[in-house]
């Protein structure tokens, strides 16, 4: 089969491997129809992420139909079209089965802490992923879902991981009636977040990033207001400025380690790898809260970190609330919310690239380059 192949950081070819077999019982093989590249995708592809191995294959996002079936799966057949969520889960350990699905603790060996998520590096299992023709997928029985005949193709794919993600990330913010929400970063997470904080109750979403293009997005896709943080001396103050001096309710950090807006952070981590990256994001967020707020992190972080705001966020009396979204969690309301037309992801879609063409998708989203917002992965287009 043809697939994805990471060969170092910025460095990505399509080549030819084996088509997977099943391993286990309850494994299945998918055939790839359609596949996203995420902005976690980014941090493999910039060598954030540590133990990134060459010769793995991303994807961890995609939808597609059911190739072959272990022996014991009950669930799915042959044919079957299904949408799979990133998170690789058992579905019965002790945190699945308390709905920690990003947390599961049978399906990686690193699994003090997060769970298994395809291609996303051997800290998250080292499972091959799905932007490649094939891929296998464990436990078939707990994570994909038969797409349902009136969803469309390119929302169900993005219901794998950046909906549920973005809405995700509104849920941890504990949004209560009139709050304001401040979202940092305009990608397709942190657009989800404001779009789907106004569903909870949120009177005011204010979006912040320096992409104007993305902005522009926030104001039509989320009806958000927008800040740009290039424009301004200090986003905190100005944040501030327009909360009555008192700070956002709510801040959701849909950044994370590669944040942008400190030339000594991008220094000490990106250039020097002091830390394992940039918290400009997360320290806007600790600062632009006010007292007493919720500071959401879904923003994927990797290693340690220097010159976090930790002592301010303990005598702000902040909560922080984060993790890997557990996907499946969302999916029924996040299925009403699209079904009721309250929701359209894929409007959030830029980009619709054949995977021999992977490559220059990276490159363009890693760039962000022709405006682009979500770009599609598709294995059968040439
Ligand atoms: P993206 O790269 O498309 O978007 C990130 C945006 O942040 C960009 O528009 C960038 O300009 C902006 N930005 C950079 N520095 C900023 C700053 N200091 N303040 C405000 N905005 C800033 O990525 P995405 O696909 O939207 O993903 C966003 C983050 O969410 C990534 O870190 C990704 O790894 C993470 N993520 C987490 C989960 C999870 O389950 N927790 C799932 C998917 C993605
Ligand atoms: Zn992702």
């Amino acid at each position: 089969m043809r697939a994805m192949v990471y060969r170092g950081p910025y460095k990505i070819r399509v080549e030819e491997k084996d088509i997977p077999a099943i391993e286990h019982p309850n494994d299945a093989i998918v055939r790839v129809e359609l596949a996203a590249i995420c902005g976690s995708d980014l941090h493999l592809y910039h060598g954030m992420m540590p133990d990134t191995r060459v010769g793995t294959t991303f994807g961890h996002e995609f939808i597609g139909v059911v190739h072959e079936v272990g022996s014991s799966v009950e669930s799915l057949k042959p044919g079957d079209r299904v949408m799979v969520p990133f998170n690789i889960s058992c579905g019965s350990c002790y945190f699945c089965s308390r709905g920690l699905l990003s947390n599961c603790h049978n399906v990686n060996p690193n699994a003090t802490a997060v769970g298994g998520i395809y291609g996303y590096s051997h800290t998250t299992g080292g499972y091959d992923g799905g932007q490649a023709e094939y891929v296998r997928v464990p436990f078939a029985d707990v994570g994909p879902t038969v797409i349902p005949d009136w969803m469309d193709d390119e929302d169900a794919v993005l219901l794998t991981d950046a909906v549920a993600t973005g809405y995700f990330g509104a849920q941890l913010g504990e949004i209560r009636e009139g709050d304001t929400v401040a979202v940092f970063g305009a990608g397709p997470i942190g657009l989800v977040a404001a779009k789907t904080a106004w569903f909870m109750g949120a009177a005011r979403v204010i979006v912040i990033d320096h992409l104007e293009y993305r902005l522009e997005k926030a104001r039509s896709f989320a009806h958000a207001e927008t800040v740009n943080f290039a424009e301004l001396d200090d986003v905190v103050v100005h944040l501030k400025r327009t909360t009555d001096g008192l700070g956002a309710d709510v801040a959701i950090d849909a950044v994370g380690a590669e944040a942008d807006g400190s030339f000594l952070q991008h220094v000490t981590s990106a250039k020097l790898k002091l830390q394992g990256g940039s918290p400009v994001a997360l320290n806007w967020a600790i600062d632009g809260v006010r007292k007493g707020g919720t500071v959401s992190v879904v923003g994927a972080y990797g290693p340690i970190f220097n010159a976090v705001k930790f002592g301010d966020a303990l005598n702000k009396g902040l909560t922080l609330r984060m993790n890997q979204a557990p996907v499946k969690r969302q999916w029924p309301r996040l299925f009403e919310h699209i079904r009721n037309g309250h929701l359209k992801p894929s409007e959030l879609v830029t980009h619709r690239i054949p995977l021999e063409h992977i490559a220059e998708g990276y490159h363009i989203f890693s760039a962000k380059l022709d405006g682009c917002i979500k770009p599609l992965v598709v294995p059968g287009a040439n």
